[in-house]
């Protein structure tokens, strides 16, 4: 069946593959030697593609009104009209579409045995309006799993989704929700069916674990690489479920559920991302918070030197100096992986749907706002801001993932600042992008991701730090509860 929903907006991966080793102790053969792993996303919000041709038209004569201070009040006033018709418009259609559900505070989560009862438990306990029939039994029982537990940490009060689709989304997207309020699947989740196939598990789990293919390349490139020293990595320690699936795995592939897969690979992934938010995305925390384990092995660190630094090479820095430290503690330092249900996708979706609820009308509103001449002139006056030309909604949204967003980004900043105000400070702000590097590469992206990103762990009760915190209140997002 051709899926009606085409998804244009899919980011690709331009992070560089980052690498973990795994402990040794463990039992698991041939694995002391640091593995080659990837990171990978979590999920992503796209646009349908359905046509729009009224609001592209009105859009641009909005442009053109918003442009004021021509003397063609005539038409400026026209313009005043159908922005106001627009507004009117919009406003109805988020007063019809974010409708908050009260569920029971507490849902107890129990596997469905049958794809039916799967479904029936989505559309009667958590109100979902319509669930796509395809589902596999082990893609039910995810998606519904991950909505009670979002539903839990909100004590029963959420934006849920109007429909559970579950489609072919290619290969390098988890899950998704529809923005675009005026399209007809706006606040749809999509669970992609891929990622519960076989073929693509073994795929990625084979990448992962440096298995087949990967491993010869892994090999080769390491053997190209003699001359250049081998850069820092830790050993992760990963919780002893995934060990042990992970010997199953390396054993035989078919004695893997679809299940335990896609929580190993889940896990797996999480390692790397851990590994990669130490070393590279936010080396200013971690060094701060191992100064002393540095101090107590004689290696002196100039803390001073090293804030003024620009991160890439702040973490260059702190490989360096993880290396000495290994030197001199004669093994890999390690780090413990805490375990990841891979229904963090379905935190990830939700929270992106709760962010709609709560900031998502109010700006797509603004757009259609025309200040008078009077606003105009005393904005001007009072040396405020021109927000004329400003894509109110992408400059939260989106972000470097998203189509042409990166290129532009890069080949024309001032361009993409004037267009995107908020998102070029979140890039371009170093110590931002460290904290948002706390979470992950994915939350440095874009706003709307890293809300997405803390969202989710707001809802598994992990520990967020205080100056991620703040940049998620700065930015209004979405609280636990409703
Ligand atoms: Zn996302």
């Amino acid at each position: 069946m051709i899926s009606p929903i085409k998804a244009d907006r899919f980011y690709t991966y331009t992070q560089a593959p980052s690498s973990c080793g795994f402990r040794a102790s463990s039992g698991l053969a041939g694995t002391t030697a640091p593995q080659p792993l990837t990171v990978s996303n979590t999920g992503d919000t796209f646009e349908s593609s359905v046509k729009q041709t009224e609001k592209k038209g009105l859009s641009k004569g909005a442009k053109w009104a918003v442009g004021i201070g021509t003397a063609l009040v005539g038409l400026v006033t026209a313009g005043i009209l159908v922005s106001k018709h627009q507004a009117g418009k919009l406003k109805k259609l988020y007063d019809e579409n974010i409708v908050f559900q009260n569920l029971a505070e507490k849902i107890d989560f129990k596997e469905a045995k049958t794809v039916e009862e799967g479904i029936k438990f989505a559309k009667e306990v958590l109100k979902v309006g319509e669930v796509d029939k395809d589902f596999t039994l082990d893609a039910i029982n995810f998606a519904n799993k991950g909505l009670v537990e979002v539903s839990n940490a909100n004590k029963g009060r959420l934006f849920i989704p109007k429909k559970l689709w579950y489609r072919d989304m290619g290969d390098k997207t988890l899950a998704g929700v529809v923005q675009d309020i005026e399209s007809p699947y706006f606040g749809h989740l999509m669970v992609n069916k891929k990622f519960f196939e076989h073929e693509t598990l073994n795929e990625k789990l084979n990448i992962l674990l440096g298995i087949g293919k990967q491993k010869a390349a892994a090999e080769s490139a390491s053997k190209a690489a003699v001359k250049a020293p081998e850069e820092f990595k830790f050993v992760c320690n990963l919780d002893e479920k995934s060990i042990n699936v992970i010997k199953k795995y390396k054993q035989s592939p078919d004695s893997l559920t679809i299940a335990e897969k896609r929580e190993l690979w889940a896990n797996l992934s999480n390692a790397g991302r851990i590994q990669e938010n130490l070393l590279d995305l936010a080396p200013f925390t971690t060094l701060k918070n191992n100064l002393s384990l540095f101090e107590q092995n004689g290696i002196q660190v100039d803390f001073d030197d090293f804030a003024k630094l620009i991160t890439k090479k702040q973490s260059e820095k702190l490989k360096e100096l993880f290396t000495q430290l290994q030197e001199k503690l004669g093994h890999q330092p390690e780090i413990d992986i805490p375990y990841l249900s891979p229904t963090e996708t379905i935190h990830h979706e939700m929270g992106h749907l709760q962010d709609f609820a709560k900031n998502l009308k109010e700006l797509d509103i603004k757009r259609w706002k025309i200040p008078s001449f009077k606003d105009a002139y005393n904005n001007v006056k009072a040396g405020k801001k021109d927000t004329s030309g400003v894509e109110f909604v992408d400059n939260r949204w989106k972000g470097l993932t998203y189509k042409g967003f990166k290129e532009l980004f890069e080949k024309n900043p001032k361009k993409f600042q004037k267009k995107y105000p908020d998102l070029y400070e979140f890039l371009t702000n170093q110590e931002t992008q460290q904290t948002a590097g706390k979470v992950s590469w994915y939350a440095q992206t874009s706003i709307g991701e890293f809300i997405a990103e803390v969202y989710g762990k707001m809802v598994r009760g992990e520990k967020i730090a205080d100056d991620v915190m703040a940049l998620y209140k700065k930015y209004n997002g979405p609280m636990l509860g409703g």
